[in-house]
């Protein structure tokens, strides 16, 4: 199930050469989210700590941009002063938000600042005041109100982000369907699939094979009956649903060789009408002709703003030469659509670790996300691992365990 990685480009991100860098300003939030990875420890960061953060970053990943996240970053006193930091640096400031503390005011305070754009992370199982209980499909409201805010400001891009659980497995074309009615002001989609460590059936040790208590993690459950969603799954839904999109890249997994931890495709289209997907080749001559131009790897396709002279590429891609006939039948139909703006919007599939049988976790293969923890480089979904216990822990099915001891 799902694509053939051979039919899909390999991201060429590694550790010191990713355009990603996860910057943390706080861990404290204004909402809650289920699928929730961050425990408040330790509260803001100080403005030098983060400035000194930005540095180490500039230093050892040559990132394209800063993904400023928390916790909810717009809650922390000294946002402006770190994006400006990081903009002076010559690298975009994106900021990760629930967006909740988002107003037009700090919208534009933002921008002058120098902020690049936006992932703005909506879903169902926010707890969020106001929308507690709503459907993906009523969210799109919310949703619409930050897409309108955000493109009447000018200049800034945007992606909503949203975590699969699987009671809203189905509901992801909804989302989809919206976002592409928008695609002139939503540059983006990303799903993240829902995972959660349990108590009922795990043991979990330390590097130092100690017992530790995982229920002091936010991302452990009494218990989990459900099946987790997988990338491919996701990607076969959207495939059925919308035969015009298709990944062109992926990460794989660490450990399991069959995993797609990281499924992005891009589909262009207009207002009316999307036409196909970009393939592995263009994704492949944009990350290295971005490389070559400016020396770092790019994470968003759609910040680079190329429109309809994306299909100058079309020789060199089966996909994007599909979309390219797609566009012409069209016209042919209806000419007037000539004039009308090509736009470009990423949709990415994030699976989350898995815990194998083995106490093993299957991350994701040169993690977009790490984060600065102690001085060094961890995966930002697991630090509060390193925050409370000292480092990774390993998670082991109780009944191998009793089993092994026997
Ligand atoms: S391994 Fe990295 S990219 Fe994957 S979910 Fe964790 S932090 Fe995100």
């Amino acid at each position: 199930m799902g694509p053939e990685k051979r039919e899909l480009y390999r991201l060429p991100w590694s550790m010191n050469d990713n355009p990603i860098a996860w910057l943390e300003l706080t861990d404290i939030c204004n909402i809650h989210c289920d699928g929730c990875y961050r425990q408040n420890v330790t509260g803001h960061k100080t403005l030098d700590q983060m400035k000194d953060e930005v540095d180490f970053f500039c230093q050892w990943r040559n990132p394209d941009n800063f993904s400023l996240a928390g916790g909810e970053p717009l809650i922390h006193p000294d946002v402006l002063e770190l994006v400006s930091y990081i903009a002076t640096r010559g690298v975009k400031p994106v900021i990760l938000t629930n967006a909740k503390a988002l107003t037009p005011e700090l919208l534009k305070d933002l921008k002058k600042a120098g902020v690049a754009g936006f992932t703005i992370h909506i879903d169902s199982h926010q707890e969020r005041p106001g929308w507690i209980g709503k459907s993906e499909s009523e969210l799109n409201e919310l949703r619409q109100k930050y897409a309108d805010m955000i493109a009447d400001e000018g200049g800034m891009y945007v992606i909503f982000n949203s975590t699969v659980y699987p009671s809203t497995f189905s509901e992801i074309p909804d989302v989809v369907r919206w976002g592409q009615a928008n695609i002139d002001r939503v540059h983006g989609m990303v799903f993240i699939t829902y995972r959660t460590a349990t108590l009922d059936d795990s043991v979990a040790m330390d590097a130092l094979d100690r017992d530790v208590d995982i229920s002091k993690l936010s991302y452990t459950r009494d218990s989990f009956d459900e099946e987790f969603v997988t990338s491919p799954q996701v990607y076969e839904l959207l495939r059925r649903e919308f035969p015009e999109y298709d990944a062109a890249a992926y990460l794989g997994g660490t450990v399991k060789h069959d995993s797609f931890k990281w499924l992005v495709g891009a589909q262009m289209g207009s207002r009316h009408k999307v036409y196909g997907s970009i393939g592995k080749r263009t994704m492949e001559l944009s990350q290295t002709g971005h490389h070559l131009w400016t020396g770092r790897y790019l994470a968003y396709l759609s910040a680079s703003k190329v429109g309809s002279k994306i299909f100058l590429l079309a020789p060199w891609d089966r996909t994007l030469r599909q979309a390219w006939k797609n566009r012409l039948a069209y016209l042919l139909r209806h000419p007037l659509s000539l004039f009308e703006r090509i736009y470009i919007q990423s949709i990415a599939v994030i699976q989350a670790p898995d815990i194998l049988p083995d106490g093993r976790a299957d991350m994701c293969d040169s993690c977009p996300d790490i984060t600065i923890y102690d001085g060094k480089f961890v995966n930002s979904c697991r630090m509060d691992e390193c925050r409370l216990f000292g480092g990774f822990v390993t998670v082991l099915d109780k009944d191998e365990v009793t089993a092994a001891k026997n």
